[in-house]
């Protein structure tokens, strides 16, 4: 089965509004056994809106439209459907009293454009909106191909996607086909480069499909498995996700949506270990994303931003005479950062962030993005150099990411 997703509105195709509809609706389609080959976004334009919606019916089994159900003029997508696929609007009684009782409820008379919200294809099925008055509709054509018509308002297209439309697509279409079923193995620590290289011979599967992706500071692994249902989907996925980490071992953090800040959270909690943070290029950005974690107030005790060097001394407890040998960059500084915030907030762990977030203030010695990290706990103290590349941004999210991960690898030794 093959489906296609019109956003309509002129607002979408000027980029005054960002299409947050389509991706959402993009992801629950494979489940279904629906295969989504094309998504286009069009004005508010009934010739070209009729152009889109004839090339989509002619090379799909199921089209979706999303806004343009309004009851202004420039709202036209409900009846230009009816037009390309030849049904008649019919009034829904349904729909008009639904549509009446909205607007009595909040006290207000019903302007009498909104009562065209209430036509419905005579060939097919009004689907009702109880988040506001515009009904989406289902129009079956004659050679059997659907056409969803959608509201554009999220809060009013969500509720009627889960409400409505996949169960009627469940009914419909859902047991003609298989599904696809994905899974994303998060990996840290490793570049793309090498991760593909390390499960090069996995890239070749075709059932499932193993496809590398990067973000900044992690590379994604998404397994994709085709299947005659969700559990047989897993079986096949699980299979590759053992054979993944067999190879990639602790690399691999976490799957889905996991963070590396919430992984890193939920270990220091389950250890009933304290946190503390002494960042100096990342300005409080690991601090951040540790505090983006619900929970993280078990853990996480302090982090002071030791930007200058004078608040590396006063703050963290840096030796001044250690930052005149050596500069702030560097493997002596970075390790009495964490050494010197473990031994002033008295937490177990400590961890410490020092480096040239650049574009300027790089020396051929030091160049823009050297970064020192180091980890303070009872059993002594960790460095790691890391000469990272990118704009000013990218090195602070890469540090940041670097150092989690480090927080990370020393949990998971730990008893
Ligand atoms: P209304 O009754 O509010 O006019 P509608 O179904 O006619 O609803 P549109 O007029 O196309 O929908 O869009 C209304 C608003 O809904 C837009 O201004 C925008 O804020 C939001 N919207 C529309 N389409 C999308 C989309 N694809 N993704 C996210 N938001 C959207
Ligand atoms: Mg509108």
């Amino acid at each position: 089965m093959r489906a296609e997703i019109v956003s309509v509105g002129t607002e979408l195709l000027l980029g005054q509004i960002v299409d947050t509809n389509a991706p959402y609706l993009s992801k629950l389609l494979p489940e279904l056994g629906i295969t989504l080959h094309h998504r286009s976004t069009v004005g508010d334009n009934e010739a070209r809106l009729i152009d889109t919606l004839k090339l989509a019916l002619s090379r799909s089994d199921i089209v979706f439209t999303i806004g343009g159900l309004g009851p202004t003029q420039d709202d036209i997508t409900k009846e230009t459907v009816a037009k390309v696929v030849g049904d008649e609007m019919v009034l829904d009684e349904d729909s008009a009293c639904s549509i009446r009782d909205f607007f009595a409820s909040r006290g207000i008379e019903m302007p009498e454009s909104n009562i065209k919200q209430a036509m419905g294809p005579a060939r097919g099925k009004i689907l009702p909106n109880p988040m506001g008055t515009a009904p989406g509709a289902i129009f079956e054509t004659q050679d059997d191909k659907i056409v969803v018509v959608l509201p554009g308002p999220p809060k009013e297209f969500i509720p009627m996607v889960g409400e409505r439309v996949l169960p009627y697509l469940r009914e419909h279409v859902g047991k003609q086909s298989g599904i696809i079923k994905s899974r994303i193995l998060r990996i840290a620590g490793l570049g793309e480069s090498s991760v593909e290289d390390k499960v090069k011979h996995l890239l070749k599967s075709l059932n499932p499909t193993v496809a590398p992706y990067a973000s900044p500071g992690e590379v994604h692994l998404r397994i994709t498995a085709s299947a005659v249902n969700s559990d047989e989907a897993s079986v096949l996925i699980d299979e590759m996700d053992r054979k993944i980490v067999d190879i990639l071992g602790d690399r691999v953090f976490g799957r889905d949506d996991e963070t590396l800040e919430q992984v890193v959270v939920e270990s220091l909690v389950r250890r009933g270990l304290t946190l503390s943070l002494a960042e100096s290029c990342t300005g409080g950005l690991v601090a951040n994303r540790i505090t983006d974690i619900p929970g993280s107030s078990a853990a996480f005790m302090v982090g002071v931003v030791s930007y200058a060097n004078q608040a590396k001394v006063d703050f963290v407890g840096v030796d001044e005479q250690l930052l005149i040998d050596n500069g702030a960059v560097s493997e002596p500084v970075a390790r009495a950062m964490a050494e010197g915030i473990r031994r002033r907030s008295k937490t177990d762990v400590a961890l410490s962030i020092t480096g040239i977030a650049g574009p300027s203030g790089g020396t051929p010695e030091k160049p823009v993005g050297l970064v020192y990290m180091a980890l303070a706990s009872d059993m002594g103290t960790n460095v790691e150099k890391h000469q990272f590349i990118g704009s000013r941004s990218d090195i602070k999210c890469r540090s940041s990411q670097s150092a989690l991960d480090m927080l990370r690898l020393f949990l998971l030794n730990r008893p």
